[in-house]
């Protein structure tokens, strides 16, 4: 695979895997003349829904778009409240805000970083405002969707699932996509299935499918492909409701659709490089990402770490300095949202209300994992990390 930095012994911290299947993908798109949403994305759309295994697939410009839509046709609106989790980007939390309702933040369990079941059960009985809750799949590993589920549907509660890390995930051998009331899925560049920038909703639920098309254009009730297709003049279109412009590039549907052929490529490569890391980082004085249930499936958009505080000969930000000194780039998923000032400001978030994500920041780094790395990268990462650690 092609490698586009300017230092060719620099060890990226996320790359996507663009193979020739792509570029021919793109170059079909772009000699058809037809760069907005069409046929290309339509097929994207069709596959990608028989693929998680979901009735509708709704693709978008990106997950937080996909989040937006779902929220908005789950009808939450101002004064009301969603669960989630603190320990996430805060795309997860500000499409909350876009619809003028309260986040309601949880903590994390300390061994998968995702929600905590029984948080989310307190919240639900602390707070009667609470309409929805978005679990986030964090780093491709599927949250305990059988206990969220269960204590949702006690109180009606809706559940948008933030899979942003999270294809191909499986959950007790269920695709996450086929789970939830919706899940929103991103393509943005450094994600498991890359297009630059975009994202798909899943659902089975027929009305939140038909709110969210509509939505995705303008509040449009067809779309311009269809337009163009149907019995009605092609000039003619009702707009049924102020939407937004969330509809996807062409281009960029190009691009998924080959991302989309290669996904068990993509994931096997993933898979095996989250293996390595295991056998050889084991021995060091840090928690290696806890292993998936037996059969089922981790997306591995993250390789997180934690240094043990006790043992490790350094700090995690000295750790991150000393993998770039030796040309490795490293990342922090995630700093959690109540350390973020708008967030902390607004809410009164403090770190104490969640220890768990607090402490598990102040130890977590993300080593590169994408399926264009070489054997010989995985190499020089660990040998890094057992010289800055072992
Ligand atoms: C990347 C990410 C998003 C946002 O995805 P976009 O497609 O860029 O909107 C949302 N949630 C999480 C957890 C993410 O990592």
């Amino acid at each position: 695979m092609s490698r586009n930095v300017t230092d060719q012994n620099f060890i990226p911290f996320a790359l996507p895997d663009i193979s020739n299947a792509e570029i021919e993908q793109v170059l079909e798109c772009l000699k058809s003349g037809w760069l907005t949403t069409g046929p290309k994305a339509a097929v994207f759309e069709t596959r990608f829904a028989e693929v998680v295994g979901a009735r509708h697939a709704i693709a978008v410009n990106s997950c937080t778009a996909a989040m937006h839509l779902g929220l908005e046709a789950m009808g939450i609106g101002a004064g009301r409240q969603v669960v989630t989790s603190v320990f996430t980007f805060t795309a997860s939390a500000e499409v909350i805000r876009y619809l003028n309702a309260d986040p309601y933040f949880i903590d994390i369990d300390h061994d998968t970083m995702n929600m905590n079941p029984s948080h989310l059960e307190h919240a639900l009985e602390k707070s009667s405002r609470v309409d929805a809750v978005i679990p986030v799949h964090f780093a491709g590993h599927a949250c305990e969707m059988a206990d969220i589920l269960d204590i949702c549907s006690q109180k009606s509660v809706r559940v948008l699932e933030d899979a942003a890390h999270a294809f191909p995930t499986t959950y007790r051998g269920h695709m996450v996509g086929s789970i939830g009331d919706a899940t929103a899925f991103s393509f943005y560049a450094t994600k498991t299935l890359a297009v630059g920038e975009g994202g798909m909703l899943t659902t089975d639920d027929d009305a939140l499918a038909e709110r969210c098309r509509i939505m995705r254009l303008h509040g449009i009730s067809r779309d311009v492909f269809n337009r163009y297709q149907s019995e009605q003049p092609a000039w003619f279109y009702e707009v049924v409701a102020p939407g937004f412009k969330y509809n996807l590039p062409e281009i960029a549907a190009a691009i998924g659709l080959a991302q989309l052929d290669r996904r068990d490529e993509l994931a096997r490569r993933r898979q095996a490089i989250a293996m390595r890391y295991n056998e050889a980082l084991g021995i060091l004085p840090l928690v290696l990402p806890t292993p998936r249930s037996a059969g089922d499936q981790h997306a591995w958009h993250l390789y997180v770490i934690r240094l043990d505080p006790e043992h490790a000969p350094i700090g995690r930000d000295d750790f991150i300095a000393g993998m770039s000194e030796r040309g490795i780039g490293t990342s922090v998923h995630f700093i959690p949202l109540h350390r973020q000032p708008y967030w902390r400001d607004r809410y009164e978030l403090s770190p104490e209300q969640f220890p768990v994500a607090e402490r598990t920041f102040q130890h977590c780094v993300s080593l590169p994992i994408y399926s264009a790395m070489s054997d010989d990268d995985i190499s020089r990462v660990i040998d890094a990390a057992i010289a800055l650690l072992g």
